[in-house]
């Protein structure tokens, strides 16, 4: 029988499930949350109910927001005829903090990996293609230069070329396995302007 509370358990399982949090340091963090003023722990605690509650998915391009279609997908400043099709949302913001882009977003939601188990069902690309049926001008394939997000790529491209849109990838620059996210400013534009069609 261990002599430390179920509940501290409890507490350091569900931290170390947290990417790149392993158990040593779960621990670490269950004793500063316990050992925190209350209200510092309940406003964490608030937090994390409050954003699970009201955050969800743009019903148009899947990226996270509180209402029903985010506000870049209800701006009547962007341009709707052009879609770029980003893995997840932090590579989206990546692109939104450059502030070259003026067009949509297609959030997928992850790239295809056999070795995860993600073929394209787990993906969000049946909503890509149902708005792909409208007056589109170009698909920029913005996915990561690693071997997922170039197989994903690759498949979308496929997908999309007998609908006769111009499908563009970014450009060199974006180094080969790189993620988006991690990408300078500097380099995520360049690749962006020299992008090149497919
Ligand atoms: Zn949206």
């Amino acid at each position: 029988m261990s002599f430390i509370s179920e509940d501290f358990e409890k507490l350091v399982d569900a931290l170390s499930k947290l990417p790149g949090v392993g158990r040593k340091s779960a621990g670490r963090l269950a004793f500063y949350l316990i050992n925190a003023p209350r209200e510092q722990t309940m406003e964490l605690s608030n937090a994390i109910k409050t954003a699970c509650n009201n955050i969800k998915h743009c019903s148009i391009c899947n990226m996270m927001t509180s209402s029903e279609v985010c506000d870049i997908c209800s701006s009547e400043n962007r341009n709707k005829k052009v879609i770029m099709v980003v893995e997840n949302d932090r590579d989206l913001m990546a692109y939104e903090k450059v502030g070259e882009y003026r067009g949509l977003y297609h959030v997928l939601g992850g790239a295809i990996s056999p070795l995860l188990g993600i073929g394209p069902n787990e993906l969000n690309i049946k909503q890509l293609m149902k708005r792909l049926t409208e007056d589109i001008d170009e698909v920029i394939l913005a996915t990561n230069s690693t071997i997922e997000g170039e197989t994903t790529a690759t498949y979308l491209a496929k997908l999309i070329k007998p609908l006769n849109i111009k499908i563009t990838r970014l450009a060199s620059g974006v180094p080969v396995g790189g993620d988006i996210e991690n990408i300078d400013e500097i380099t995520l534009l360049r690749a962006y302007k020299g992008r090149v069609e497919i």
